[in-house]
């Protein structure tokens, strides 16, 4: 398993967490033994948004006596009404079902207070004026959570949040059809096509690109959800490419976001647990996802850099997608930041290593003038 700093929280989280919204409904040795067979193939990170009671104590019983072995994405304001899910604004709500999230985990701390679901300008205003982010910020200052985080798909807020200053972690929504989508688009539920028909995309969202690179420098970790996009990227009648991708390559396409550190995904069955694990041990060419922006004009990535490493192998061994990260990240910023200059010195083989010989130039779907690129890396870092 490969693991990552959770941006500055000091948590090294393992780049595939358990999102565990299947296992409500489940059995309670069934989850058990999904937790168990996760952990022991070395997920540390669990995201539980549900506020269903079952659903909880039957986590908590999972995770007794290796409580300290898992970081828990818990989430405030995420509520238990009428025998269903709902979300408040209401703090004593908010208060009452974190308590009981704790008592069901059995714990008396949550490592991530993720203040759930803003994707909205009313739920953004109201959370961030009101008493929700007080009271996230004294959980912290007492220890009852160790890092203040948000949940959203909506790009604006979680750009809003992660330069409010107040916040450590998003969770988000990442997929390459969301991506691509305007910033102000509803979320699709279902990617029947209607968002993309007839349309022409002018690379990833722009917002959502300053959103990704926004976080990387500021030391905010990204953890995400709807990486499959609700499973519709993974027929190729739903989904907007017309490509089935399989699901390694969908979270490898997040896992190559900048910030991003761990995508939840959600496994209800120890297949699902051994099959999602076998991420870790397959090639690069089965993870690769840069065909699905090749099928049609419509989704042309052209001269845009995707990090997808089709261009690889280097004669000198440079990560050519993440070098071309963190030059992006310093071009948007105007200049290198003392957070990416660490990430870009701490690579093995840099820049000026470029020979120059055009080799990754001939595999790059998109015609990214690599070598021009390697030479601005140069200047821009050393
Ligand atoms: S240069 Fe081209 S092939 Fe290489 S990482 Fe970027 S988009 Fe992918
Ligand atoms: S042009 Fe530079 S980056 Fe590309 S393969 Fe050759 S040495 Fe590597």
């Amino acid at each position: 398993m490969k693991y990552n700093e959770l941006g500055n929280t000091g948590f090294k989280v393992s780049e595939i967490g358990l999102g565990g919204e299947y296992l409500e409904g489940k059995p309670s040795n069934l989850v058990s033994s999904v937790v168990a067979a996760a952990m022991e193939g070395g997920v540390n990170i669990l995201d539980c948004f549900m506020s269903n009671p079952e659903v909880r104590t039957n986590l908590g019983m999972a995770l007794k006596g290796r409580r300290d072995k898992m970081y828990i994405q818990g989430h405030l304001r995420s509520i238990w009404y009428d025998n269903q899910y709902a979300r408040t604004l209401d703090i004593k709500k908010v208060q009452f079902f974190f308590e009981d999230l704790l008592k069901r985990f059995q714990t008396d701390y949550i490592d991530i207070g993720m203040i759930h679901m803003i994707d909205n300008d009313h739920d953004y205003d109201s959370i961030f004026s009101g008493p929700i982010i007080e009271y996230a910020q004294e959980l912290k200052e007492k220890g009852v959570i160790r890092a203040i985080g948000i949940s959203s798909h909506n790009p604006v807020q979680a750009l809003k949040a992660a330069k409010s200053g107040l916040i450590d972690t998003i969770l988000f929504s990442v997929n390459p059809a969301y991506d691509l989508l305007d910033e102000d688009a509803e979320r699709p539920r279902t990617l029947d096509n209607v968002f993309f028909n007839g349309k022409t995309f002018n690379g990833i969202n722009h917002v959502r690109n300053d959103l990704y690179h926004y976080c990387e420098s500021h030391g905010i970790g990204m953890t995400v959800m709807k990486t499959f996009a609700a499973g519709a990227l993974l027929d190729a009648r739903t989904s907007p490419f017309c490509v089935a991708m399989t699901p390694h390559q969908c979270m490898s396409y997040a896992l190559s976001r900048p910030s991003v550190d761990s995508v939840m995904i959600g496994m209800q069955s120890m297949t699902d647990v051994y099959d999602c694990l076998r991420y870790e041990t397959m090639s690069d060419k089965e993870k690769d996802y840069s065909f699905i922006f090749s099928v049609s004009p419509q989704f042309s990535m052209n001269g845009k850099c995707v990090y997808c490493n089709h261009c690889l192998p280097c004669p000198n061994h440079i990560d050519i997608a993440q070098i071309g990260k963190y030059l992006d990240m310093a071009l948007l910023e105007g200049k290198a930041s003392p957070t990416v200059k660490a990430h870009y010195d701490s690579l093995t083989h840099k820049a000026d290593e470029c020979i120059g010989c055009y080799s990754c130039e001939s595999r790059c779907p998109f015609g990214v003038h690599i070598v021009e690129r390697m030479k601005m890396a140069k200047n821009m870092f050393n």
